[in-house]
């Protein structure tokens, strides 16, 4: 897995060059320049990039392939989009999405009052607002504010309560109404990890007994022809094409028959999200069994289909995706802070001028191991080890012995691996699995891969450098938390490899893709690490990058605040105790105290250059 997988989860956004990973792109710059850039600034700890040019790209393809399929069907709908806001609402990513989003009159959806605020304050005046979720009074109210602003806005209903509270809504504040949407409940529901939003038994939607109950209460309320959409979200990440169709030949029907009960401005069908991103970074491994091709030309022929044969018009389609187009366009670069078996070289070793012949032999092993004996001296060296520490069990060996095992066992194991390539896989495997090495990330886990934590999601990884060199060392990854599940495990089924690198004489970044779509939001403080630094990339004319919009990991204090501590509490606390000890260099201490309370939590570690 020399290129990590990149021709496989990266769609052209990034690729290798000259060692380094690159972002294809006007002038191509590499990550490692980015970060290197960032970092001379003085910023440590991990870094979120965002690329404006990858939202602006997923935009233009999820238009581009709509719109193509549109044609060659000549369908008669139009295609039109929203970005749910819960998959990313960080200022620097909506301001983007936002003025990318105005050429393409794409809109926003919120699910939330907050989210719902978001949308009015920042949305395209002619681009569409849909609101979904549960409702109370004061949601709807801001659904009705939006609408007297002039945007385009949608209430979904969830439940026939929130249909009630609409129509009091619409007595109380009157024209312009917003359109009423109807989520349906279907039976078919999605895959995976995150299909519990389909299915009979969801959470959301309205039955077909409880669609008919609404119909009536929206004609009984002169309301029907305010009735304009149905939705359905059957999950996030949809891997394969099947349940989708299934799902849309049900709504496609629904829709039918509601046109035929009289529901006649009823012009769109919204398809929710799902639309799955490749995480993948392994050949045998696929996330999604379609492309955006796929789905635009079942999504348009299905609904044509239906259309036709039950005599109705040809909805306009509504897509909700947030994943596919938030996903690419922030990448998490993280410091490796340490490596934990480095001392494991030829220098560390501590050789007797008589050492235990199990020992002996060992190196003698290490220095005649090549391409014909590997694996067998592989073996041979576990069986030495097994037997050197039972003998440090008993007492025969002593400590500077079990080191020189340590150390020679790895240095054969590393060998091996060289050795033997791709000759023996399943022996190799195992080797392996034998010799992780842990990678120490100046990073939170529960902070920055929050979905790896509570899903198990893997996110592409790579190192930025040193990719014209084979990577030797099987990787485990593991964070600053105090928490053992603060890592990622070396698994052989989707083995990671990374290089052996001296971190005295260089630096090693390893970069998360695929992170802008609801990591950021659902990233938790554990351990109060807070949102890494973030800087978003921009290219102008010429094609030159300028590193625009930093926000810097929140400082301690800040931290603290958000915590609703009071920091003046905190700090005069801080600074008695120090004026009441017996200590000689008060004010040094205090002004120390007063530069670390300013400083984010990450580590700050310098790499320190060997001579
Ligand atoms: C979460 C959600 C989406 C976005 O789903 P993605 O899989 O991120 O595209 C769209 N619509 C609704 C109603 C949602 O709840």
């Amino acid at each position: 897995m020399k290129n990590y997988g990149i021709d496989i989860w990266s769609n052209n956004d990034f690729f290798i060059d000259e060692g380094v990973v690159k972002v294809n792109h006007a002038s191509c710059p590499s990550l490692y320049e980015i970060t290197k850039k960032i970092r001379d600034t003085g910023i440590r700890g991990p870094i979120l990039l965002r690329f404006p040019h990858l939202i602006k790209k997923q935009i233009d393809s999820l238009f581009s392939e709509f719109n193509r399929a549109i044609k060659s069907f000549e369908y008669k709908g139009r295609f039109n989009a929203v970005f749910p806001l819960k998959v990313n609402q960080f200022p620097n990513f909506v301001s983007s999405l936002v003025d990318i989003a105005k050429e393409y009159n794409y809109g926003l959806e919120a699910g939330s009052k907050a989210e719902l605020i978001i949308a009015m304050a920042y949305n395209n005046k002619n681009a569409p607002i849909t609101v979904n979720g549960f409702k109370d009074k004061g949601m709807i109210t801001l659904g009705f504010i939006a609408a007297k602003m002039g945007y385009d806005t949608t209430l979904t209903i969830e439940g026939l309560g929130e249909l009630e509270n609409i129509i009091e809504a619409a007595k109380e504040y009157k024209d312009p109404i917003p359109n009423i949407g109807l989520r349906i409940r279907l039976h078919s529901s999605g895959i995976g990890i995150w299909a519990k939003s389909g299915g009979i038994n969801s959470k959301f939607g309205l039955t077909s007994t409880e669609l008919l109950e609404a119909v009536e209460l929206l004609k009984k309320n002169d309301l029907l022809d305010r009735f304009t959409m149905i939705h359905f979200h059957i999950g996030s990440q949809i891997g394969e094409i099947n349940p989708v169709k299934k799902a849309l030949r049900e709504a496609g029907n629904i829709y039918a028959e509601l046109k035929k009960m009289g529901a006649k401005n009823l012009n769109n069908i919204n398809l929710g999200g799902g639309l799955a991103v490749e995480y993948s970074q392994h050949e045998h491994i696929h996330n999604r069994n379609y492309t955006l091709t796929e789905f635009t030309n079942d999504v348009v022929f299905l609904l044509k289909e239906i259309a036709t044969q039950k005599g109705v018009d040809e909805p306009d389609i509504f897509t909700e995706s947030g994943r596919f187009i938030a996903a690419s366009h922030a990448v998490l670069i993280t410091p490796v802070l340490e490596l934990f078996s480095q001392e494991y070289t030829e220098k560390g070793l501590r050789l007797k001028k008589h050492n235990p012949p199990l020992v002996q032999e060992l190196y003698d092993l290490y220095k005649t191991i090549n391409p014909s004996n590997a694996i067998e001296y592989f073996h041979d060296s576990l069986d030495h080890m097994e037997s050197l520490l039972t003998l440090f069990d008993l007492g025969y060996i002593d400590l500077q012995d079990r080191s020189n095992t340590e150390i020679l066992v790895h240095l054969i194991i590393k060998k091996a691996i060289e050795l033997t390539k791709d000759k023996d896989r399943y022996e190799l495997k195992r080797i392996q699995d034998r010799v992780q090495e842990r990678y120490l990330l100046n990073f939170s886990l529960f902070q920055s891969l929050p979905d790896y934590w509570g899903l198990g999601q893997r996110f592409p990884v790579m190192p930025l450098s040193r990719l014209d060199e084979t990577p030797t060392r099987s990787a485990s990854l593991w964070d600053i938390t105090c928490d053992s599940d603060g890592e990622i495990d070396f698994n052989v089924e989707r083995p990671l490899f990374l290089h052996d690198v001296d971190l005295k004489k260089e630096e090693y970044f390893l970069a998360f893709f695929l992170v802008g779509a609801y990591q950021e939001i659902l990233g938790m403080k554990h351990n109060l690490f807070t949102h890494p630094t973030e800087v978003t990339v921009e290219f102008d004319e010429d094609g030159n990058y300028r590193l625009e919009k930093m926000v810097e990991a929140q400082s301690i204090l800040d931290i603290l605040y958000d915590l609703d501590y009071d920091i003046n509490e905190i700090q005069s606390n801080l600074k008695q105790l120090i004026a009441a000890s017996s200590c000689e260099d008060k004010e040094r201490l205090l002004e120390i105290l007063s530069i670390l309370l300013h400083e984010n939590n990450y580590l700050k570690i310098e790499v320190k250059k060997d001579g």
